[in-house]
């Protein structure tokens, strides 16, 4: 049937608009010798709107919306699983196109929704206490898969009934390093921050990072939004152990890279992660030290417990001794606060999301830094 090899390839060929920044979908529109302001339109009926179809947009001409569809589509990822936990946290498992599988998580608060999204199919990193770790690392998503997580969400938020703008906050915490998809990510932050899309704000959306510092200083003069560090220890030699890209970049690179993040701005702050391992990293001087080394940097400490996954050698630390550890670092004049585990029923927690990734890395084969990837 030479017919249905042609179509199919023509729908490969297609632009996916979930993925393209209004600047994208101006040009787009340029290519096709339309006016570059309908790319307003569209970015409100894709993502103010969460339509699919061009043929709905009727402040478009018939004949637009037809060029439209024969070259462009609004495709999110397939959702494979949705799983709702006892405390209202709500997990999806996308199935991308090519097979891999992603996750993405929906944090219900009284004042705000969070919904913590995948960057990567997998994770190069390789620290040792993180399940996406376990399952190796394959690619970098694209932004419309990037975004294709949010407008999903959002849609189906909708759906089971909460509110109209169920997502006031984003962070960049699921599975994968943000920025090492540099492009794609910021790409998806200027979606992001849109106002004809989702018109989230600077401070609501979060790049998580195990401390890429190149691309750090990077992200400060793409779009400074909210950084978080995952830093998980107070000295180089079990940060090493920990965080394996620490090799590359030691604490002292990256605590200045973080200073000069917050610059001169006011009241900003980065967020330094801190998962709790008992008898590794959760001795009252190790807390000490930590307070000793982010002297002068604008910090705060989100304290982690734990979250265990099969196979893994860690355990959590007692909660008296995170509330010991949180209270000497508040001595030390540090705002830290400990993370409430949500969603753990439904492996929805930090670090026990693991979609089904195909490894493409040889893991025997990789260098010491964790972080040189090869294909097959
Ligand atoms: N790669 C990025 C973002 C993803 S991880 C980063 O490293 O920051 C989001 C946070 O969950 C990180 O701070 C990560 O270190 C933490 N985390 C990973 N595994 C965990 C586990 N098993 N329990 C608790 N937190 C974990």
């Amino acid at each position: 049937m030479p017919q249905n090899i042609l179509n199919v390839g023509a729908e490969a060929a297609k632009v996916n608009v979930l993925g393209l920044t209004q600047a994208g979908l101006e040009h787009l529109f340029s290519g096709m010798g339309e006016k570059p302001f309908r790319a307003r339109q569209v970015m409100q009926w894709v993502h103010g709107r969460l339509a699919d179809r061009f043929e709905v947009m009727t402040d478009l001409g018939a004949g637009l919306r037809a060029g439209l569809a024969s070259i462009a589509e609004v495709r999110a990822p397939a959702i494979a699983l949705e799983q709702t936990a006892a405390d209202g946290t709500v997990k999806w498992l996308f199935r991308l196109a090519d097979g891999n599988g992603i996750e993405t998580v929906f944090i219900p608060e009284a004042d705000r929704g969070t919904l913590c999204i995948s960057s990567q199919a997998g994770c190069a990193l390789n620290c040792s206490f993180c399940s996406t770790a376990r399952q190796g690392y394959n690619r970098n998503l694209a932004s419309h898969e990037i975004i294709g997580q949010l407008w999903t969400a959002s849609a189906r938020l909708r759906a089971l009934g909460y509110s109209d703008r169920p997502v006031t906050n984003v962070v960049f915490m699921g599975m994968g390093e943000p920025l090492l998809n540099f492009e794609a990510v910021v790409s998806s932050l200027d979606i992001m921050l849109d106002d004809l899309a989702y018109g989230l704000s600077r401070r609501r959306v979060t790049v998580s990072t195990s401390g890429v510092v190149p691309a750090i200083h990077q992200l400060r003069e793409a779009c400074p939004v909210s950084l978080a560090v995952s830093l998980h220890a107070p000295d180089d030699a079990l940060r090493n152990e920990l965080v394996p890209i620490n090799r590359k970049y030691p604490i002292a690179m990256l605590l200045e890279a973080c200073r000069r993040y917050v610059g001169d701005e006011p009241r900003r702050r980065i967020t330094f992660e801190y998962v709790m391992l008992r008898g590794v990293n959760d001795a009252i001087s190790q807390a000490r030290d930590l307070a000793r080394v982010l002297r002068g940097v604008p910090a705060k400490i989100n304290l982690i417990p734990f979250n265990p996954f099969p196979g893994s050698r860690y355990v959590c630390s007692e909660r008296t001794r995170i509330d010991a550890f949180r209270d000497a670092l508040l001595a030390a004049g540090i705002v830290t606060i400990t993370r409430r585990t949500r969603g753990d029923d439904i492996d929805a927690a930090c670090g026990q999301l693991a979609g089904e990734v195909r490894d493409r890395t040889r893991r025997s084969g990789k260098s010491a830094d964790g972080i040189t990837v090869h294909g097959p």
